[in-house]
């Protein structure tokens, strides 16, 4: 999944607990994704391009059930115990966890089980269908959106980086290329997209008129 739609489950456990901060949310659910681009630059994982198309060969250490579960499981002892919010450790953890069972849906067979075998390995594989990628992650990241209630900015911050995306799935052939040259370029694209959809998220779900105005529901009183 890409960095926009990662960041908009963020939105989903905001929501759940509205008092929670945005900040360490959208840092959770991308958690997982940092330490792949980390891993990257140092060269424990890599990715291929073959056949006309990205693949994530080895990437065991930061998307592993095994991994996303240690993580999940590291972020709340270190939240609950050195920060002493619980809530927010819950949350984080979900969300840290989010990432790798979002992942199994989009990415090719390259999810193992734990870093330690190379099988089973999981993963949907919808990436290898670029349109059917493309709409299940953007009625995902709108579903995100009317889950928060969000206002106009972050609808739009939501379709532009969709939008934006799909260019992206579609690449193949020579447009690789440079990737293939340059290794460390596509883990600088993705670190850039991260870190520019949690600035575009965290504006506009946090600016006034971020959320829809709660009033317009009270005539409802069963409206979530
Ligand atoms: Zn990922």
């Amino acid at each position: 999944m890409y960095a926009i739609n990662h960041a908009a489950t963020a939105l989903l456990l905001r929501k759940k607990e509205s008092t929670l901060p945005l900040l360490p949310l959208l840092i959770s659910v991308q958690l997982v994704e940092i330490l792949w681009v980390l891993f990257n630059y140092l060269g424990w994982e890599h990715f291929s391009i073959s056949g006309g198309a990205v693949h994530l060969d080895f990437l065991p250490y930061s998307h592993s059930i095994f991994s996303g579960v240690v993580a999940a499981a590291l972020s709340f002892c270190v939240i609950s115990r050195g920060y002493h919010n619980r809530k927010l450790a819950v949350a984080f953890a979900i969300g840290v966890m989010s990432h790798v069972f979002i992942d199994l849906v989009f990415h090719e067979k390259d999810i193992q089980l734990s870093p330690f075998s190379t099988t089973p390995v999981f993963g949907l594989g919808i990436i290898d269908h670029p349109f059917l990628n493309f709409a299940v992650e953007f009625a995902y990241g709108l579903f995100c959106w009317w889950y928060f209630k969000g206002g106009k900015a972050l609808l739009w911050v939501i379709i532009v980086f969709n939008v934006i995306d799909l260019p992206i799935m579609l690449a193949h052939g020579d447009a690789l290329t440079p990737f293939m040259h340059y290794p460390f370029l596509l883990p600088s694209v993705i670190l850039f997209q991260i870190l520019i959809t949690w600035y575009f998220v965290y504006r506009y779900a946090t600016s006034k008129g971020g959320q829809q105005p709660v009033n317009k529901f009270k005539l409802n009183p069963h409206h979530r």
